[in-house]
């Protein structure tokens, strides 16, 4: 019986894996699909890790957190995990890929989320090459330049206007005429004088060369053709929360979600139900930053440890 089970090696599961380990759980494991480190291993610059200056990629930054994890005694196991269930005694039963069982007093779920691509021409070629899904992590790069948001929700606003303040001109480019987002927001976009709003659009295709990014085409819906002359592109289409391993048999979930698939936690990184935790980008209202899910993960270690003490005393 495991005293903690980890879901996910990105920031969010390392961090829990450091912080169980180092107080005292003494049989932990760390269970990562692939190669510990997680989605910011796809990125080839990071600058707003504290402490961390000079120009490091996400794979720099990751590179020394699971050695550091396993000195503490953190066990890892690559294997995809299927499904997180629990008997009625409490006790959490991990399902893993090769219809193997696993159990475990405490489960730390981070199992991140993904950013949905639009489609247009040039979007995988170009990411992280002036194509981004995160104004926080990469508007700073485009600061006093002219960039493109595309989207019409909430998120893509929202990102806007945080661009709005670093960029020159932020173009927001959105397929139908109505925004999806709530009023005020839509109404502080309009009011914002370096945001041009290009509406009934698609993005048909983003041009770069070996630099990245250089332009967008677009094809507006009375057929005309426009180009913009941007090295930068934002593309906030929605967001795939990895939660498939909180959902059970009969289809529902083992704890309380959002409606968009978000896990509902507390301060505490708390689910509803008791011993279970998530944390990162999955969870509700996530920054989606690397420091908040390592942030994260360090506060569910130190709940997950309590709990267990409680357990077997
Ligand atoms: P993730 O990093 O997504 O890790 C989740 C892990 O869980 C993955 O390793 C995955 O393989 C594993 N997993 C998923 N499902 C299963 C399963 N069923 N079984 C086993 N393992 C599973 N943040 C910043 O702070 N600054 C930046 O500059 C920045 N730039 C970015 C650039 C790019 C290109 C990208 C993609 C992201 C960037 N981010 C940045 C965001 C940052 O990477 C995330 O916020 C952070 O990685 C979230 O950590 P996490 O641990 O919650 O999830």
């Amino acid at each position: 019986m495991l005293d903690c089970a980890i879901i996910g090696g990105g920031p969010a599961g390392l961090t829990a894996g450091l912080y169980t380990t180092r107080g005292g759980l003494a049989n932990v494991t760390m269970f990562e699909k692939g190669m510990p480190g997680g989605q910011i291993t796809q990125s080839s610059e990071i600058e707003n890790y504290p402490g961390v200056t000079g120009e490091i990629t996400g794979m720099d930054l990751m590179m020394p957190w699971p050695e550091q994890c396993q000195r503490f005694g953190l066990k890892h196991e690559m294997v995809e995990v299927k499904r997180v269930s629990q008997k009625e005694d409490g006790t959490f039963v991990i399902l893993k890929e090769n219809g193997e069982t696993e159990e475990a007093l405490s489960v730390i779920v981070g199992t991140g989320s993904t950013p949905r691509r639009a489609g247009f021409k040039g979007e995988d070629l170009f990411f992280g090459k002036g194509v981004s899904t995160c104004a926080t992590c990469d508007g700073f790069f485009y600061k006093g330049k002219e960039v493109a948001v595309v989207g019409g929700g909430d998120t893509a606003l929202e990102e806007a206007l945080y661009l709005a303040k670093l960029c020159s001109r932020v173009y927001l480019i959105h397929r139908r005429d109505r925004f999806r987002a709530s009023p005020n927001t839509i109404e502080r976009v309009k009011k914002t004088e370096n945001i041009e709003l290009i509406v009934n659009a698609c993005v048909d295709e983003v041009v770069g060369d070996a630099m990245g990014v250089t332009g967008v085409h677009m094809i507006i819906n009375d057929g005309t053709l426009r180009q913009l002359d941007v090295p930068g592109i934002f593309v906030f289409v929605g967001n795939d929360v990895n939660n498939q391993v909180l959902m059970q048999e009969d289809g529902t979930f083992l704890c309380d979600m959002t409606e968009s698939g978000e896990v509902i936690v507390d301060i505490s990184m708390r689910t509803s139900v008791p011993g279970l935790y998530a944390v990162g980008d999955m969870r509700i209202a996530a920054p989606k930053q690397v420091v908040s899910a390592a942030g994260d993960g360090a506060v569910a270690a130190l709940q997950a440890i309590a709990f267990v003490d409680e357990k077997l005393n």
